[in-house]
């Protein structure tokens, strides 16, 4: 399993330092941008599990990164956790109604801070739980057996094969990059040597095995695929 990542977008370079070592040292890959330009573009590339978002930043401030975040459907899964002044005791109520998951007020401890973060991701994880056993369509997935049926007929999947499965059919119909299923199945270390293709392989087997529910993955052009649900599953 690849490590949790975290985008720091945060101009004040010692703050940037601090959280860094701090989310490093709790186990945390640390990514950072010191604009809303930059971290919206890298929470684009890299798929964060969590943003930490400064308000007061230059040119396109926090509540628009925000808002940036939320309305793009690549993106809008990402928790947010933002960093504010005391003297922005508004934006901060805006930035909750804007989707963000929760906030800190500077200065904080970073002890405090990463017990934020683990308590959001934890209520991630329990929303994002899935059932032991799922029917869609013709295709039967047992997650807790790791078995997949179709008509009641077990199937042999790759272990790769079904952790793909398994993360398209959770992200729920959204659409997953190259890059982040390479880097969640394959790990990260290894994403750099192994070629995205190796994605498009898995699910071309994946789809070969899949029979007539195979449609179900659809594939979008230049980015990823997604896992088609009845509209009753979403
Ligand atoms: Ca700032």
């Amino acid at each position: 399993m690849a490590k949790e990542k975290i985008l720091i977008i945060e101009d004040e370079k010692d703050i940037v330092k601090m959280l860094d070592y701090n989310l490093k040292k709790e186990g945390f890959k640390a990514l950072s941008a010191n604009n809303g330009e930059d971290g919206l573009d890298i929470a684009r590339k890299e798929n964060p599990d969590l943003i930490l978002l400064d308000l007061m930043l230059p040119e396109m401030d926090g509540l628009e990164v925000c808002k940036a975040v939320k309305n793009d459907t690549k993106t809008a899964h990402i928790p947010i956790i933002i960093l504010t002044a005391k003297a922005q005791e508004a934006d901060k109520i805006v930035g909750l109604e804007l989707g963000a998951d929760d906030y800190m007020t500077k200065p904080f401890s970073p002890r405090e801070l990463i017990a934020r973060i683990k308590a959001v991701l934890r209520r991630l994880k329990e929303k994002d739980k899935l059932p032991e056993a799922l029917k869609i369509g013709d295709v039967t997935i047992d997650f807790s057996k790791i078995m997949v049926a179709i008509k009641d007929k077990p199937i042999e999947l790759t272990s790769k094969e079904f952790e793909l499965l398994k993360i398209l059919i959770k992200a729920k119909g959204r659409v997953l990059s190259r890059d982040y299923l390479l880097d969640t199945i394959w790990g990260f270390d290894q994403a750099l040597e192994i070629q995205t293709r190796t994605v498009d392989v898995h699910i071309t087997t994946l789809r070969k095995k899949l029979k007539n529910e195979s449609k179900r993955i659809v594939t979008v052009k230049n980015y990823g695929y997604r896992f088609e649900l009845d509209s009753d599953e979403n």
